[in-house]
């Protein structure tokens, strides 16, 4: 049985996509910061309930040594590793001149340093199997910008070349890597945003609605699935019609 891990999987899209690839036969390794992130939440028996493996893993992927980790126990539990989701992600918006340093330097750790931590250590194990599929939660922010989010769309932009670099160096191994870049997705991440700044973005989306979790994780499944083995390098907006 092949395995998929998704970092920052015990809610929002992460979780939806752990729940997808789990309907398509994975099996799942769920990642969060916390054992306080799976408390009051019945992913991993809605997982299980799919007839697969699932297991739990708590980990920092900011920390480079935390997904060394990681991905040494998610290898030896199942042994293989053949989806890697690099999902967990934050964000601490403010304008530029009121944005802390330490704001911008988390949110550089969380989304970005931990594309190379779990990238280099998954893609590894990958190597040596000869076969992988990387799929990167980019964002419609690091494709555009966006006000207030100087932090978040830097590292969501690093995320595109990250994953075009990880394509060039380890598509001859028969890894593919990719990148989706969802727009407004109703998760907890934009329910706190004001609700007049929400009215105001639906405008711009052709679609006139936000995206819900079950729309990126399909994408998701169909880059992790043998239809999309000649895809690589590319990153899928999925936002509705947001930008054209
Ligand atoms: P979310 O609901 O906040 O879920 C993110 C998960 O990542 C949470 O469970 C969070 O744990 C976990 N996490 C945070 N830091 C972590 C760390 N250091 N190590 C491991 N796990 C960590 O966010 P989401 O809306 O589902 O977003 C998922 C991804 O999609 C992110 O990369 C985000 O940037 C991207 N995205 C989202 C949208 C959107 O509209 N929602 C749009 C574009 C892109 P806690 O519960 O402890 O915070």
């Amino acid at each position: 049985m092949a395995t998929a891990i998704i970092t920052g999987s015990a809610r929002g899209i992460g979780a939806a996509i752990a729940l997808r690839l789990a309907s398509d036969g994975y099996d799942i390794a769920l990642n969060d910061i916390a054992e306080s992130c799976f408390e009051n939440n019945d992913i991993e028996e809605k997982i299980k309930a799919q007839g697969v493996q699932c297991r739990r893993y708590i980990a920092d992927v900011s920390k480079h040594d935390a997904c060394e980790a990681l991905v040494k126990s998610v290898k030896a539990d199942f042994g293989s590793i053949d989806v890697l989701v690099n999902n967990a992600g934050i964000t601490r918006d403010g304008l530029l001149a009121r944005m802390s340093e330490e704001n911008y330097d988390l949110v550089v750790a969380v989304n970005q340093k931990s594309v190379f931590n779990m990238t280099k250590f998954a893609g590894s194990v990958m190597m040596k199997q000869r076969s992988g599929k990387i799929i990167n939660l980019a964002s419609v922010a690091g494709l555009y910008g966006n006000p207030g989010q100087m932090n978040y769309s830097a590292t969501k932009a690093a995320i595109i070349g990250m994953t075009k670099t990880t394509a060039k160096e380890l598509g001859s191994r028969g890894i593919t890597c990719n990148a989706v870049a969802p727009g407004f997705i109703n998760t907890a991440m934009t329910d706190a945003l004001p609700a007049e700044l929400k009215e105001a973005m639906i405008k711009q989306i052709a679609m006139r609605r936000c995206g819900e979790v079950e729309e990126i994780a399909g994408v998701v499944s169909f880059l992790a699935s043998k239809d999309a083995s000649y895809v690589t390098g590319q990153v899928i907006e999925i936002s509705g019609g947001l930008s054209m």
